[in-house]
């Protein structure tokens, strides 16, 4: 049995309940070993996303508060299960749940000044979504930065399809939400 590649349906709206429940499943269920392995591969993750932060939060600056359509606003921005495991792996404080609770709500960490969480609690989405803007912006970049970027990427996939395949076999996400 394995889990499906995206968060998205039917956990892109969950309530509390349900994303807390998820990481108390991995609390009680995952072996010291995948443990040891997530943990070590999410700290790598951390290095990367750590790695993007600064030129990302340098073009958010030069574009997001005169952007027409914000990109924070699509329906289908949310955690996938691969994000969960990563913030599991941190055993860091997470955040309050899912992206949002019902259908229709807004990002809860859409604020009037940007988004409420440090980048490396958001879906990752919301770090390797470039947009037309932020694009433009790469693609003046000096060749040896792009490429270095683009490595960073390409890492950060391979870490975490490693993070997924490390709690295989597991649980179907629509299951978790019948966990207690
Ligand atoms: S679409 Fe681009 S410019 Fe607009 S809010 Fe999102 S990241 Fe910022
Ligand atoms: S988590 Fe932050 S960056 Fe991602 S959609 Fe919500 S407000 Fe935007």
């Amino acid at each position: 049995m394995s889990l499906p590649s995206t968060f998205r349906s039917p956990w892109a709206v969950v309530a509390d309940a349900h994303w807390r429940g998820f990481f108390q499943y991995l609390d009680a269920h995952l072996q010291a070993k995948a443990f040891a392995e997530l943990r070590s591969l999410a700290h790598r993750a951390l290095q990367a996303i750590e790695a993007l932060d600064a030129f990302m939060s340098r073009y958010c600056a030069q574009t997001c508060s005169h952007c027409a359509d914000v990109c924070c606003t699509a329906l289908r921005v949310a955690y996938n299960v691969t994000d969960l495991l990563f913030l599991w792996g941190l055993h860091d404080a997470l955040p309050l749940g899912q992206t949002r609770r019902h259908d229709g709500d807004p990002c809860r960490y859409l604020t009037a000044m940007g988004c409420a969480l440090p980048r490396y609690l958001r879906p990752y989405v919301c770090t390797w979504f470039f947009c037309e803007a932020h694009m433009q912006l790469f693609s003046m970049e000096p060749p040896r930065f792009q490429r270095r970027i683009l490595t960073v990427l390409q890492d950060m996939r391979q870490l975490r399809w490693a993070m997924y395949e490390t709690v295989q076999p597991f649980p179907l996400a629509h299951d978790i939400k019948e966990l207690p």
